[in-house]
């Protein structure tokens, strides 16, 4: 039995930053936007998970790449403060200095701020409710399922934006889709009452540990420093056990979240022992999992691509491992390469894998992806045709507009 019903144009699953940017390029375009979102706050992995660091718009040789939304949301974490950007980025565009575009934001502070762009343009947005079901017809999503305090209910739209963080509509839909490889890490916010100045002023700062590695033959590796620390004793089977998954499973996040909450805690008690100055402020409110799965899109996006340019690229993404490595993003590998017609991807699950999926998955780049399927639903929605039949060059001369840069060689 349904308890509501709700159409609208654009429906966005997941208010991370790929969510915020797709509701907000929509709703800008004139369009009827409902977000969901199963948290109480906007910001997924970047907020809600504490990843606080807004990684560069620029190619590190001083050029920006990165423009848009992705550009506007940089300054809009940092409008409540505290956080800065250099200077040369935020006075002289373009200057050459090794500085990055890049910085870093307090979470609670974008998580307000972020939802008052969005009330603004008009965005409904819907918390504590929970894509739990999806229903397909004619290789189209027809509606979704959610949960939320009013009971079950569906949400009817031309176009569907999987901004989920792990390509939820696509595994509801049983679309073909790419499990993520990883390991531990674990970030908490923490007052230090010996810190002389922390990066949210005096005494605020992050605890944030890599705990472990792939290496190049995909065994897990870790630092001696942190083995002796959080791990002494262990066999290393058992440290594989606990800090590598592959993709998700009730099973999987559950012992992640527990095994980083075992990290946190060991980390204070050693501190009590030693130091006694810090305490945890807020820790995680979702799993700091960096990879969980990508929709197989129509192109799937791979290491050695950033060798390559698409007739069909509508972004060009920054690398933020190594300064002047780029990647154009064919629109292809923003819809799945078969089933669904009216649903795009945007931010960390789009149609990428290897090298692709470290560069992509980022937080600007997942405003950029957001903002690109927020632009295409609308003017797919404007010709009364799917996403999927959007002629791509329309769509890059709509993205040049708004000043995104399509092609490596506009840098
Ligand atoms: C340990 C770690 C370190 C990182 N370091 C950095 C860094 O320094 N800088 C950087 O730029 N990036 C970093 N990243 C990556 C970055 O944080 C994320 O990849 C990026 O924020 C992803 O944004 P997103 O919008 O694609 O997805 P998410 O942030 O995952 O957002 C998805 C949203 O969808 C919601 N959702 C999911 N399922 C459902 C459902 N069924 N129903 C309704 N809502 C749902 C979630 O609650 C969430 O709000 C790091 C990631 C990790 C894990």
């Amino acid at each position: 039995m349904n308890s509501f019903e709700k159409s609208c144009t654009v429906a966005v699953v997941g208010g991370g930053i790929a969510g915020i940017a797709a509701a907000l390029a929509a709703a800008r375009c004139g369009k009827k936007v409902i977000l969901l979102e199963k948290s109480c706050v906007l910001g997924g992995l970047a907020t809600n998970g504490l990843i606080y660091i807004y990684l560069p718009l620029c190619d590190g040789n001083g050029r920006q790449v990165i423009y848009g939304i992705a550009e506007e949301l940089l300054h809009d974490s940092i409008t409540l403060g505290p956080g800065d950007v250099p200077p040369n980025w935020r006075n002289e565009k373009n200057a050459i200095e090794p500085k990055r575009y890049r910085c870093t934001f307090s979470p609670a502070s974008f998580m307000l701020s972020a939802e008052k762009l969005l009330l603004d343009c008009g965005v409904d947005i819907w918390y504590d409710t929970l894509l739990t079901d999806v229903c397909c017809k004619n290789d189209r999503v027809e509606f979704v399922e959610v949960c939320n305090e009013s009971g079950k209910g569906r949400i009817y739209a031309d176009t569907f934006i999987d901004a989920s963080g792990s390509a939820i509509i696509a595994r509801r839909a049983n679309l073909p889709c790419f499990e993520g490889k990883n390991s531990m890490a674990a970030w908490a916010l923490e007052y230090d009452s010996n810190a002389e100045q922390g990066a949210f002023g005096r005494y605020f700062d992050s605890f944030a540990v890599a705990m472990s590695a792939f290496d190049a033959e995909s065994k897990v590796s870790m630092t001696e420093t942190v083995r002796k620390k959080y791990y002494d004793g262990m066999s290393v089977e058992k440290i594989a056990e606990l800090t590598a998954s592959t993709g998700a499973s009730g099973r999987i996040v559950s012992d992640f979240i527990l095994e980083n909450h075992r990290i946190l805690r060991r980390h204070y008690e050693i501190d009590r022992t030693y130091r006694n100055s810090l305490f945890p402020v807020k820790i995680a409110n979702m799993p700091q999992i960096r990879k969980l799965y990508a929709v197989k899109g129509a192109y799937l996006l791979d290491s050695g691509d950033d060798e390559k340019s698409f007739d069909d690229s509508v972004g060009v993404a920054c690398d933020w491992r190594k300064p002047g490595k780029l990647w154009e993003i064919p629109y292809r590998s923003l819809y799945a390469a078969n089933g669904a017609e009216n649903l795009l991807f945007a931010g960390r699950s789009i149609s990428s894998v290897g090298d692709a999926w470290e560069a992509t998955r980022v937080i600007p780049v997942a405003a950029l992806t957001g903002e690109i399927t927020g632009v295409a639903s609308a003017m797919a929605h404007d010709r009364n045709i799917s996403v999927v039949e959007l002629n791509s060059s329309e769509l890059q001369n709509v993205l040049h507009k708004r000043n995104i840069r399509l092609f490596k060689s506009e840098i």
